[in-house]
């Protein structure tokens, strides 16, 4: 075998999980197929991870890529396309090679859900964003759209204010589904006008965005809003499809108290995870006990549940 335990994907729950890994003598390696430091790093500010009272998305990618550096874990840069069981462990197919490991820890987290709706595909990157640390900055003084009403779409609400000149905030429903103090601050931004109970039904433009067909889902009633772009924050999917493991209904991977999946051996950890809750701290954590029972399961200290 090339490893003992093969970490699939470098976010706040992989690079945790390397560190305890490599801590404890395991050969280990993290393979990330876009950005060591996870999606994270496009956030604007994070305010909850304890220790850090504020630190920028990107400054926090950094940190925690240099503490896992720090144990000289093989960090691959490549996609994952199988987590396959062979004699012994597991092999790990990737775009740019084949390694094989007796143990798997999936921290592979969750890419962003589409709107699905004509326009969306065809304007994204000219307008259509799920980054607005990285494409805000384009639209300065324009007026923009941001869709959602969790976390993400409140957090980097905030972040687009102070660019951009108006923030219609479509939202669903008329009830915010974010943190309260998210709710308080974004709620207290001068230039924010909330589309309550109303979806996306089009984006417009021809070769950029010049507008949002939104349909109040009370009324039926449709109605064209005049903006530069649009901020798509509604949810995220988990990044699971390569590997076989008992998930949920929505794809996420359910495991013990140990983070073990059905499957020996394979563990999970993070955002791709069954669970209450997806936060860079819950990750990091979860990513440290999968890597501690990884270890306990080489050991043969480690009894697999049956209820994963
Ligand atoms: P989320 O919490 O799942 O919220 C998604 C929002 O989009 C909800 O308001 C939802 O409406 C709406 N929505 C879902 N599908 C939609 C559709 N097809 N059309 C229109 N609207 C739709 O997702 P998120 O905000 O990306 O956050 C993901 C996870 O990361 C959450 O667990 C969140 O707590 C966490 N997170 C935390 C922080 C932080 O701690 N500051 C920051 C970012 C993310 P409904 O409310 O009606 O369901």
């Amino acid at each position: 075998m090339d490893y003992d335990v093969i970490i699939v994907g470098g976010g706040p729950a992989g690079l945790s999980a390397s560190v305890y890994a490599r801590r404890a003598n395991l050969r280990t390696a993290v393979i990330e197929k876009l950005t060591f430091g996870g999606i994270i790093t496009t956030t604007d500010l994070i305010e909850n991870y304890l220790g850090f009272p504020a630190i920028s998305g990107a400054d926090f990618g950094k940190a925690i890529q240099e503490h896992a550096m720090k144990y000289e874990p093989d960090m691959i840069q490549a996609e994952v396309k199988r987590v396959s069981q062979i004699e012994g462990g597991f092999s790990v197919e990737t775009d740019s090679g084949t390694y094989t490991s007796k143990t798997v820890i999936v921290a592979s987290g969750a890419a962003p859900r589409k709107l699905n709706v004509p326009g969306e595909a065809e304007l994204f990157g000219r307008g259509v964003s799920t980054c607005a640390t990285c494409d805000g900055p384009f639209f300065a003084k324009k007026d923009v759209a941001v869709v959602g009403g969790g976390d993400s779409a409140l957090s980097e609400g905030i972040y687009l204010s102070r660019l951009v000149n108006k923030i219609y905030l479509i939202h669903r429903r008329d009830q915010l589904r974010a943190e309260p103090i998210l709710q308080q601050r974004f709620t207290g931004l001068p230039n924010v006008e909330f589309v309550w109970n109303s979806v996306v039904t089009r984006i417009e433009g021809e070769k950029r965005v010049t507008g949002v067909l939104v349909k109040n889902v009370k009324t039926g009633e449709e109605r064209k809003i005049d903006v530069s772009a649009v901020f798509v924050y509604v949810g995220e999917v988990p990044q699971t499809d390569f590997v076989d493991v008992k998930k949920d209904d929505h794809g996420y991977i359910i495991t013990d108290e140990n983070m073990q999946s059905s499957v020996p051996g394979i563990f999970a950890a993070g955002d791709c995870r069954h669970s209450l809750s997806k936060q860079a701290i819950i990750s990091a954590g979860e990513g440290a006990l999968a890597a501690i029972a990884a270890q306990m399961l080489l050991e043969k200290r480690l009894i697999p549940q049956q209820n994963a």
